[in-house]
């Protein structure tokens, strides 16, 4: 008998047909000897409906009295789910993230879970009932209500699947897994098998949204098996969708690519003409990143002449317009005459954790890229991905090309 924790999502909760289609396949999940813990997420479009409600009042309603508003979403999913599961012969209860208790810090509306009481529910499961937990809430040490973040019921997900130990945390959404890239870019995308917690993190950072970043990351530190379904398959034609686990269990597909992940919100700042002399990138980047804003492919020139150099960097393109603001006051402090220009970037991102051991990965990239005439603004590479930055304009034709060119269409095979 193995304890599975199951997550549905906001369209697989989103109406009441849906709900009894969640009610049959955890009944099934039962049926087959397992213990089932669920969590679920607000009916899709709920969450957004009550914080316009909060806001028609004010653009700025305190963030405590938002997790209240935000977690009764999710507090009515659960209970609609165990309304369906009983009737249909199914012990079930439903508890709100407080009942449990999700023990959370004191952020409100991104708090960060601390710790899982689980006797309620291994007591519950013990009586032979299904237990429902509202996803993306939590309780903080002095009682007040939390939520998560958006996506926060796949971080909930898997702290329960830690904290109980379960076999496996399955994340059932709209999409049947994850893919080597987004088929609505390239037709030929495959779904993957197997994919590790590092690459999923690449992937989903890099605009592959599929699940919670930090789900992720907590499933990779806890070492929690993670695998995405569709919740919208029938009986009997599910399909095992992709398992997110650690490499050393991730053997079957023996690929150097994993995936291609891209990004079309970026934007590129060019700092020219800045003196070649310490604490410079401290003097540019510091203030940018004490504004919040994610600083991500840095690149530097050496200095050619007069001791003076160019730093080019990235930031999400909603704030580019800001960070130009702010290095813009820091011009006089920079000195050496520099000055400050942003514009629009592609992102684009080979993923996978077999590069580590081959190389003439990036060489083969480029040529793909330069084949179809595509001009690289600026390169990064970790251990796990390359990273370029492109005109916008040739991102869908970069990520075909790569697909085709690395053969991502295929199953894995060594080039
Ligand atoms: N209902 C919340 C949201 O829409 C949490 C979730 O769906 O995971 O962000
Ligand atoms: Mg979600």
């Amino acid at each position: 008998m193995a304890l599975i924790v199951q997550k549905y999502g906001g369209t697989s909760m989103g109406s009441i047909e849906r709900i009894e289609k969640v009610a049959e396949r955890v009944i099934r999940t039962v049926k087959a000897g397992n213990d089932v813990v669920v969590t679920v997420s607000a009916m899709s479009g709920e969450t957004n409906r009550l914080i316009a409600l909060a806001n028609d009042i004010t653009n700025k309603p305190s963030p405590r009295e938002l997790d209240v508003i935000m977690a009764t979403g999710e507090q009515v999913s659960t209970a609609l789910l165990a309304i369906a599961l009983e009737k249909r012969g199914q012990a079930a209860v439903s508890y709100a993230g407080w009942q449990i208790a999700i023990h959370t810090d004191n952020v409100h509306t991104k708090a960060r879970i601390k710790s899982i009481d689980d006797q309620k529910i291994f007591t519950q499961l013990k009586r032979g009932k299904v237990v429902i937990v509202a996803g993306f809430q939590g309780v903080t040490d002095h009682g007040n209500i939390t939520t998560l973040g958006r996506g926060g019921s796949d971080t909930t997900a898997v702290a329960l699947a830690a904290a109980l130990k379960a076999e496996e945390c399955q994340i059932y959404t709209d999409v049947d897994g994850v893919y080597t890239t987004d088929p609505r870019i390239e037709p030929k995308a495959r779904k993957l098998e197997r994919i590790t917690f590092e690459e999923m993190l690449e992937m989903a950072s890099l605009g592959s949204k599929v699940l919670q970043i930090r789900s992720v990351e907590f499933a990779g530190k806890y070492k929690v098996p993670l695998r995405v379904l569709s919740s919208f398959e029938e009986e009997g034609q599910e399909t095992a969708g992709t398992l997110i686990s650690l490499e050393e269990e991730n053997q079957v597909e023996s690929a150097i690519i994993t995936g291609i992940a891209f990004s079309r919100d970026e934007a590129q700042i060019n700092v020219l003409d800045v003196p070649d002399e310490p604490g410079v990138a401290y003097k540019i980047l510091g203030p940018v990143g004490d504004a919040n804003i994610n600083v991500d492919m840095i690149v530097q020139n050496i200095s050619v002449k007069d001791k003076k150099t160019d730093l080019t960097f990235t930031v999400p393109r909603g704030d580019c317009e800001q960070a130009v603001e702010i290095v813009q006051g820091k011009l006089q402090e920079i000195g050496g005459g520099a000055s400050v220009s942003g514009s629009p970037i592609a992102k684009v991102s080979l993923v996978g954790v077999g590069m580590r051991s081959h190389s003439a990965v990036a060489s083969k990239m480029f040529k793909t890229l330069a084949d179809e005439g595509i001009n690289i603004r600026i390169i990064t590479t970790s251990e796990i991905k390359i990273s370029v930055g492109i005109d916008e304009k040739y991102l869908e034709l970069a990520v075909r090309s790569l697909h085709d060119a690395f053969e991502l269409d295929k199953p894995a095979k060594v080039f």
